[in-house]
């Protein structure tokens, strides 16, 4: 196994990103797991900057529905970001294309998402770039926001200031972000919205929401009961979205206005419980936590003081709310000691076989030439361009039905003695993606091993750099 470091060795792509891959590292001895986010600066020159906002944001951030920044690392022509590990994958993989998920279950992401959202937005921060994509879950399925590349402070002590910039990804953005200037909290709310629709209907309401969209002036004239994805949901989570999809940013609802709302503390019986019981409800506790931390955290954080510089030092001893484990011997990682938290006790994670959940996988009874061959061909059929690296990856690309790129990845790897085709998301729309893999899932359908779904499986270690 190639080691990144001394002690820490690699584990497989977790997942690409726009300006470089994303791994998963191990430790030799502890078995502890750190996801690493790479940025070549070769490249991407324009990336520095980025970056140095980037982690400037993220290393401010503590809260248990947040990837824990843990710190970064400096060479010459690339950056590493050292995160905390979601094991679980990414939340659109939890979502059924055009049918979405239990209200049980939407509901508990969907109050994750708010409580974090509510805390960064106490921090003064906007993330501009939530989608089910940038959601990412841990072992035991709590959402974690992630990717802070676009992320900005909109208020400093204080004192708010209206944002200019066009971003985030267009069917997620609010109607004012593409007119600007525009108040932060409303635009994420916005986003947060078309997550929740996206959760529930399994699918995005429209492409932009501009008067030129015709789904877009339908569901502003109210004239939209009889269109999908409005006729697949009922009246308390429509009348929830109705307040949050509200075109003007000043009668949108707020993070309070959502917390009250009917459907938000309504609770649901989580399919498959046992008749009458009913889980307790998850946000209480965490809702304490959360509080707790930001009490300490606002008392022992020192201001920002300027997120465009790179000056910006935490002095550790002051940071006594941190309460997130870390790994032990992160220090070895971080070459200028960007050290970001106190050391805590190291997790449970003791096994170089990292689990991750994902579904989009399948075993095949094939060997594995004629799997290689029995994909290309259905690909090639479906008018896909494909292409092989020296490491068996066939990389897929298209166009979405919004006519934008579609790009993901296939290895086809020996597992247990049986072959496993594994997909895997690398640039466009994820919702996309997952129609795109139930398609080529059922196109396999005669090579296709049946029985209970194996994950979470380890998966085989892959070509390194
Ligand atoms: P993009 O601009 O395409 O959103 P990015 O450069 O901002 O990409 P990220 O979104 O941060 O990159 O990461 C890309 C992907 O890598 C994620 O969608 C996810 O699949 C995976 N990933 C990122 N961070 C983690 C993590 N902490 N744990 C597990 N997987 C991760
Ligand atoms: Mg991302």
């Amino acid at each position: 196994m190639t080691e990144f470091v001394d002690g820490w060795i690699f584990g497989h792509t977790l997942g690409e990103g726009a300006y470089g891959e994303v791994k998963l590292l191990l430790n030799k001895s502890t078995g502890e797991a750190v996801a690493m986010k790479m940025i070549d600066l070769e490249k991407h020159p324009d990336a520095r900057q980025t970056v140095r906002k980037e982690t400037a944001i993220h290393r401010m951030l503590s809260n248990p529905n947040i990837v824990q920044y843990f710190g970064k690392r400096s060479e010459p022509n690339m950056e590493y970001i050292f995160l905390e590990y979601a094991s679980g994958g990414e939340l659109f993989d939890r979502i059924e294309p055009d049918v979405g998920m239990s209200a049980w279950e939407a509901q508990k992401y969907f109050r994750q998402l708010i409580s974090a959202v509510e805390y960064l937005h106490s921090k003064g921060v906007a993330h501009r770039d939530l989608k089910p994509e940038n959601l990412l879950l841990d072992e035991n399925d709590n959402l974690k926001i992630s990717d802070f590349g676009l992320a900005t402070i909109y208020r400093m002590q204080g004192k708010e200031r209206c944002l200019e910039r066009r971003c985030g990804t267009l069917p997620y953005v609010a109607p004012e972000v593409l007119l600007r200037p525009y108040h932060a909290e409303p635009a994420d709310i916005w986003s947060c919205g078309i997550i929740l629709v996206a959760l529930l209907a399994g699918e995005l309401p429209w492409d932009q929401s501009l008067a030129e969209c015709p789904e877009y002036m339908t569901w502003r004239n109210g004239k939209y009961m009889s269109f999908t994805p409005w006729r697949k949901l009922d009246n308390s989570s429509l009348s929830l979205i109705r307040n949050i999809l509200t075109h003007s940013p000043s009668s949108r609802c707020t993070i309070q206005d959502i917390k009250r709302h009917r459907w938000f503390v309504k609770k649901f019986q989580k399919a498959g419980s046992i008749e009458g019981y009913i889980r307790p409800d998850e946000t209480d506790s965490r809702q304490v936590l959360e509080d707790e931390n930001l009490t300490r955290f606002c008392l022992s954080q020192p201001e920002l003081p300027g997120i465009e510089t790179n000056t910006v030092q935490i002095n550790l001893e002051e940071r006594a709310g941190f309460s997130f484990s870390q790994p032990a011997h992160i220090e070895d990682l971080l070459l200028c000691t960007q050290v970001q938290n106190k050391f805590t006790q190291p997790s449970q994670q003791n096994t170089f076989q990292r689990l991750v959940r994902r579904m989009t996988r399948f075993f095949v009874k094939t060997e594995l030439e004629e799997t290689v061959k029995r994909l290309i061909n259905s690909l090639n059929n479906e008018s896909y361009t494909c292409r092989i690296n020296d490491c068996g990856t066939i990389t897929i690309s298209s166009m979405d039905r919004r006519k934008m790129p579609l790009v993901f990845k296939a290895n086809i790897v020996e597992m247990d003695g049986k072959i496993l085709v594994d997909f895997r998301l690398s640039k466009g729309c994820g919702l996309e993606f997952k129609r795109r893999f139930v398609k080529i899932k059922s196109l396999l359908e005669d090579i296709i091993l049946k029985g209970p779904v194996t994950w979470p499986i380890a998966v085989a270690t892959e070509c390194m750099p």
